[in-house]
């Protein structure tokens, strides 16, 4: 039988209607001679809910609570979906990641995949089922622990059924009805795209574009998956919504392919750190061993000699999560009482997002960061931190700038045109 991944999220499973609309369209997918692993999202909302409970009772929480915790409302949408596709005459069953098993390593709340057996799933099949419904997001550890795979990780769930089972297609049905050239929340005029490079997908998704998660875009890109986003709102067939395919798929390309940004980024600086062999690794360790997912980083040699400062000194400065910062924080006071990293003060400024442009294109062209500059400067929007890789250019601004920024640069680059 060939066989067919679909993956819904959050908000197309919200309610008992939506998840009946799901039903409907799996079912479709069996009439046409499909076995089908489907996999869930918890209903919209309830993940958020789960999180504020294991805060609200332990703020500082074990993360193996934690994950058995927020890995419960896939376990619902999964039960709930078996049963409306029995009422419909559909052989269906929920799996649960422990029961099929989803072997992933014991990195709670961001865990990663080991191997997905196929022995369980396949059997059932062969005794009749014609649709595996498992939760997403969730796995479990080789202690016998609960995983969760990080937010938004059931697109990545989706990618590695797809691949383990050989599937003909994994389609990833979403709230809107394709990729974007940004996201389509922040300017009408955002463009679907017919197809995007599996290498810029990547770098939009951890961008911040979450759409995919970026570890799904990765395994698909490893793995050869045709990876497919559309609507789970809408009708669709083969040709509906974006493919995620290898960039020689693609016959027209433009210099720049979109806009992505990260609302919620933070900025520190370290002021007057000595200058001095072995310091950058004083103090990014440390940063790293509490967990801070340290992005862009900045180091200026001050050419000014202080007079309280006998050698030279420089500012570092870096990028991270806004949630990570009081963890940052910790992690430099903690250093600094050491004696392994001495500065005058730590600034923060929390109040500041990403904005990147991404696009194949920019490896044969020259002149991209200068155009948006320019565009960014025609707004009087303050660049405050630049990083720059083979096809993106990043920067950091005020967040009160973040959606303009976006519009700028969707205009600049003239996205919006076919
Ligand atoms: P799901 O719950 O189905 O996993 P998500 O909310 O995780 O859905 O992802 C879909 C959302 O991603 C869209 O509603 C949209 O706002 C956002 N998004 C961000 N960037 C893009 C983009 N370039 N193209 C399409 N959607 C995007
Ligand atoms: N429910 C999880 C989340 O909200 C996983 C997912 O939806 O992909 O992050
Ligand atoms: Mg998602």
């Amino acid at each position: 039988m060939p066989l067919l991944v679909m993956k819904f999220g959050g908000t197309s499973v919200a309610d008992l209607d939506r998840i009946k609309n799901v039903a409907l369209k799996v079912q479709r997918e069996v009439e046409r001679g499909y076995d089908v692993i489907v996999i869930v999202s918890a209903m919209s909302g309830k993940t958020n809910e789960l999180v504020g409970w294991v805060e609200a009772t332990s703020p500082l929480f074990d993360a193996r609570e934690y994950d058995a915790v927020v890995s419960s409302g896939e376990n619902i949408t999964a039960g709930l979906l078996s049963l409306r596709l029995q009422e419909m005459g559909v052989p269906a069953r929920s799996w649960q990641g422990w029961q099929v098993p989803i072997n992933t390593t014991a990195q709670h709340s961001s865990a990663r995949f080991l191997d997905i057996p196929r022995t369980n799933i396949d059997h059932k099949f062969a005794e009749g089922m014609k649709v595996a419904v498992v939760a997403g997001f969730q796995g479990v550890s080789p202690e016998g622990r609960i995983t969760t795979l990080g937010r938004g990780g059931s697109d990545t769930t989706a990618v590695a059924f797809a691949a383990a089972f050989e599937a003909e297609r994994c389609d990833i049905y979403t709230d809107v009805d394709g990729i974007y050239t940004t996201d389509p929340r922040i300017t009408s005029k955002a463009r679907k795209l017919e197809k995007i490079a599996f290498e810029e997908m990547l770098e939009l998704a951890s961008l911040g574009a979450k759409v995919l998660q970026t570890r799904s875009v990765e395994l698909a890109m490893r793995y050869k998956v045709r990876l497919r986003v559309l609507s789970s709102f809408e009708d669709t067939d083969e040709n509906s919504g974006t493919l995620v395919c290898d960039e020689d798929e693609i016959m027209e390309s433009k210099v720049i392919n979109g806009v992505a940004y990260s609302r919620e980024e933070a900025k520190i600086t370290l002021v007057t750190v000595e200058d001095k062999p072995g310091i950058s690794a004083a103090i990014f360790a440390p940063l790293a061993d509490a967990g801070v997912n340290v992005d862009m980083i900045v180091q200026n040699i001050s050419e000014k000699n202080y007079e309280d400062h006998p050698g030279s000194v420089t500012d570092m400065t870096f990028s991270c999560p806004v949630n990570q910062v009081a963890r940052a924080r910790k992690a430099m006071e903690e250093a600094k009482a050491a004696g392994h990293i001495a500065y005058d003060e730590l600034i923060v400024d929390s109040e500041v997002a990403k904005v990147s442009v991404v696009g194949i294109g920019m490896r044969s062209h020259a002149g991209v960061a200068a155009r948006m500059f320019k565009a960014l400067a025609d707004e009087n929007i303050n660049i405050k931190v630049i990083s720059t890789s083979e096809i993106k250019i990043s920067v950091l601004i005020d967040r009160k700038y973040m959606e303009l920024a976006v519009q700028a640069l969707h205009d600049a680059f003239k996205l919006e045109a076919a």
